[in-house]
């Protein structure tokens, strides 16, 4: 059987008696866990799993799990498989009739969601940001019409380069910031995408961090005039046609094609010198 355990500073009293009881521990870090087992007073072999070796790895603690031993994985924080390697060798295992389970324990995006304040559902969790600054607007894009709570996981040294960008395309939503959850500094900051893009510009954030990003405001249809008065105002501060077009079109539930074409007509029209409509 394998069973996922997570390891966040916080184990269940069931991942205790799971892992007293099985034949091996497949680990991220076989340090960190090596601590863990060590605090628990218990001794099962380890082997090192993760997303450097996932193939080879996997093919050993399959080899283990088809003659009938216990394998649990663990991750070194918070829940195996999010963010962490895993979900390949559970769908081996269900197809191979392979029984699996799971213990549910600390998630840092679900306690981040628990702690913001903003809406618990519909949520939506997008994992890491890439890193450039045009992939991840391009990601954004794609989540700026999603309605419904967004959370990201996010290295502290993007941080306020990512707050920017979001508010570049999604618009100021509401956000809050979760920082060294379950740990002796947690912290939560509360606060615009720009208000948090501005305070992590001139502060770095240190520890880990979740970020979690309010839902897209309902509101009222919004005219064509609402929509080319925003449009204006977007390519006004600097923003690409792409990018104001994504911001209008997030913030008034329009489709992104109908406002980008408005916006193409706006900025032609401005070349000419003619007034907006
Ligand atoms: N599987 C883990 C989980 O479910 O929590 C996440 C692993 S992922 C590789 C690491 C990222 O999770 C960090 O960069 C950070 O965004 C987030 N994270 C993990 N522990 C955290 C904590 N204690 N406080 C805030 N964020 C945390």
């Amino acid at each position: 059987m394998a069973t996922p355990i997570g390891n966040m500073g916080d184990i269940t009293l069931r991942a205790i008696e799971t892992l007293r009881h099985a034949d091996l521990i497949a680990c991220e870090d076989t340090r960190v866990t090596g601590k863990l087992l060590a605090r628990l007073g218990l001794a099962v072999p380890l082997v090192a799993y993760h997303e450097h070796n996932a193939d080879r790895a996997g093919q050993t603690l399959l080899a283990q799990l088809r003659e009938g031993r216990v394998v649990a994985l663990v991750s070194d924080a918070g829940t195996p498989l999010i963010s962490d390697p895993g979900w390949r060798l559970v769908r081996t295992c269900r197809d191979e009739g392979i029984a699996v389970t799971a213990l549910p324990g600390p998630s840092a995006a679900l306690t981040a969601l628990q702690l913001s304040g903003l809406p618990a559902q519909p949520f939506l969790f997008a994992g890491f940001l890439p890193r450039t600054a045009a992939a991840r607007r391009a990601a954004a894009h794609d989540l700026a019409l999603v309605p419904a709570t967004l959370i990201f996981f996010e290295s502290p040294n993007r941080l306020g380069a990512s707050l920017a960008d979001l508010a570049a395309i999604l618009g100021d939503r509401p956000a809050a910031i979760a920082r060294e959850l379950t740990k002796l500094h947690e912290e939560i900051s509360p606060g615009t995408l720009t208000e948090l893009a501005e305070r992590y510009r001139q502060a770095p954030a240190r520890g880990e961090v979740v970020l979690v990003v309010g839902p897209p405001a309902a509101q009222a249809p919004a005219g064509d005039a609402d929509i080319d008065g925003r449009l204006a105002e977007a390519l006004a501060g600097g923003a690409s046609l792409k990018d104001s077009a994504a911001l209008v079109a997030a913030e008034t539930g329009r489709q992104r094609r109908e406002v980008y074409a408005r916006a193409l007509r706006l900025a032609k029209r401005a070349a000419k010198g003619g007034p907006a409509e």
